[in-house]
Parts: structure tokens; C-alpha cells; sequence
């Protein structure tokens, strides 16, 4: 997505700062060299000429300039990694960054020009499905809804009415609530996976197989656009377009949403549907 964004880049931003694996460079500072390039859509502003409507690089500088000063590390793999965060949790309309931060002072005893690391951070679109068929169900999906938005590395952009449905697959249990959510993340898949694996444990879902009863199940069913195959994950989700659980409150906050495998919108999906539905109840069910 990124290339074809528009691109603000500060470059080489001199800073004077304490970072280093040496105690001398942590006590006697030296020259970091920082260059962002920070991507973003600045139509909005190139049409009315308004500084609101873009990030304003000279109060980026000073940030950049501040961050880099009250904090000490190591690495500069860790105050890039840090920088990176921290500007992409507050400034609006950041949707990712590269940072390079050059160290041209470092101390290794041979001539060199330079050393730098260069990072490439941004938010990701990711759509989660949720159920629930054990005790309160409805605590049990807002408590998930909840968990994200009060982390920093999520921002819940939509979420679904919750439905009640019949079970899938193993049918001898209570019904389900289902619904599905729209988040922007800074996590990797693997590491969204875990932690809504997390979220899952910290209500107490207790694994009785596949498709058993569970207080809370979160799966991924979009990453961007992104297609992964590995032993732990999956995405898109393997099943998601064989269930009209997953595909009707997807429509609700996504109906044309592309399915990067299969090429087809989520509302055409579920057009396409076959065979038995699972859905009793299409509207939000508070209990
Ligand atoms: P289903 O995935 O068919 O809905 P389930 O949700 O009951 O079944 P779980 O027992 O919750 O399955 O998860 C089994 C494993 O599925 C997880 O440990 C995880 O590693 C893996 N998995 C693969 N792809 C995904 C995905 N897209 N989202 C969540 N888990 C996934
Ligand atoms: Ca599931
Ligand atoms: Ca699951």
C-alpha cells in the first residue's frame, strides 16, 4: 500500500544524543543522524492549502528531537523500533514510516562513513471474527471488543451487530453469538495471533475440541491483503467463505471487501452461500 502513498521525509535531522552499547556513549553522547519518511494522504491538504490536514514536519523534528534525547538506549535498533511507536500511536494521519537512524560517530576504531538501521513501521487492516456459546456470551464478546481498544497497538475501527446462530460443525452444544470487527494493528499476524490467543485465555477458554463450546473464540479472517499459508496461521481465514456466521456481519461493515485468493467481494460470497443456514437472529442480542 505504501508506494503508492504520498510520502512527507525528513532527512537526516541532526541529533545529538546518549545512546550505545559503550558506557562512554551513554555518558558523553554523539551525533545521530535520523531521515523519516512518513506515509500518508496529503490530497486533503494539497487541495486547501491547510496545515491541519497534513503533518506538520518542522513539530515532527522537535519530537523526533525530544524522543531521541529524554530516552536512553543500547541500540539503535531499540530507539528506532521506540521512535517508531511512539510517533505512529500520536500523530494523525501517520499510516506507516521508515526510520533510519545513522551513527556516524561510532566508535568501532576503523574509518567509516557511517552505520545506520532502517525500520519500516505502519497500521495494518486487519477483520476478526468473534463467538461466543458459554455463560455470558454477551460479556464474554464485549470483553474482546474491549481488550483490543484498550491496547495501544490496536484502533477498533467497526464492529458488527451480534448474531445468534446455531452451532457449526460439532452441533451438540449451546448457540452461538458471532460477530466480526474491524481493527487497525501495529502487530505482525503472528504476533495479533498471540495475542488473541491472550484474550482468549484471560477468559478462561478451555479447549474441548475443535469446535467445542468456548467462552470466546477470536480468529483472523483478513490481514490486509495479505495471503499466508504456515502451520499456525492461515489467512484469509481457511473457512471463512463456507460460513454465513462469519460472512453476514462482514458484510455489515465490509460488504466489498475483495477476498485477496478467491477475487470476489464478501457480499458476493454470501450471495454464493449454499446449504443451511446457521443465523436465528440477525440483530444485535444484548443479554
Ligand atoms: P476454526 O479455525 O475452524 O474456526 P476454531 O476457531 O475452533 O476452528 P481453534 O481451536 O480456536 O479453532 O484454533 C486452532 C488453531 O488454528 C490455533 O491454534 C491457530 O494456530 C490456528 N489458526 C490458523 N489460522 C488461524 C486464523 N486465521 N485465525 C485464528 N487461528 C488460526
Ligand atoms: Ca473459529
Ligand atoms: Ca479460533
Amino acid at each position: 500500500m505504501e508506494n503508492t502513498m504520498d510520502k512527507i521525509t525528513i532527512k537526516k535531522l541532526e541529533i545529538y544524543a546518549n545512546h550505545g552499547v559503550l558506557k562512554e556513549e551513554r555518558e558523553l553522547g554523539q551525533k545521530f543522524l535520523v531521515t523519516a519518511q512518513m506515509y500518508l494522504d496529503t490530497r486533503k491538504a494539497g487541495s486547501n492549502d491547510t496545515l491541519e490536514d497534513t503533518i506538520d514536519y518542522g513539530k515532527i523534528c522537535f519530537r523526533i528531537q525530544r524522543f531521541l534525547t529524554e530516552h536512553t538506549y543500547k541500540l539503535i535498533e531499540t530507539a528506532a523500533e521506540e521512535l517508531a511507536k511512539e510517533l505512529l500511536y500520536t500523530v494523525p494521519r501517520l499510516r506507516a514510516l521508515d526510520i533510519e537512524i545513522e551513527k556516524p560517530w561510532a566508535p568501532i576504531g576503523l574509518p567509516l562513513e557511517t552505520v545506520s538501521i532502517t525500520i519500516h513501521r505502519g497500521w495494518h487492516q486487519s477483520f476478526i471474527a468473534l463467538g461466543s456459546n458459554m455463560g455470558d456470551r454477551h460479556a464474554y464478546m464485549k470483553h474482546g471488543v474491549r481488550a483490543l481498544n484498550q491496547s495501544k497497538d490496536f484502533r477498533v475501527k467497526s464492529v458488527s451487530s451480534f448474531l445468534e446462530t446455531r452451532p457449526y460443525g460439532m452441533k451438540k452444544q449451546d448457540n452461538f453469538l458471532n460477530g466480526c470487527m474491524l481493527v487497525e494493528t501495529l502487530l505482525t499476524p503472528e504476533e495479533l495471533l498471540e495475542f488473541l490467543q491472550g484474550v482468549e485465555h484471560s477468559v478462561n477458554r478451555v479447549r474441548e475440541g475443535k469446535w467445542g463450546p468456548r467462552t470466546l473464540d477470536l480468529d483472523i479472517i483478513f490481514y490486509d491483503n495479505l495471503i499466508m499459508d504456515t502451520a499456525n496461521l492461515k489467512i484469509p481465514h481457511m473457512d471463512m467463505h463456507n460460513r454465513d456466521f462469519v460472512l453476514f456481519p462482514l458484510c455489515q461493515i465490509a460488504p466489498n471487501y475483495s477476498h485477496p485468493v478467491l477475487h470476489k467481494t464478501v457480499s458476493m460470497l454470501a450471495e454464493e452461500l449454499q446449504g443451511e443456514g446457521t443465523i436465528i437472529k440477525k440483530e444485535t442480542v444484548q443479554e
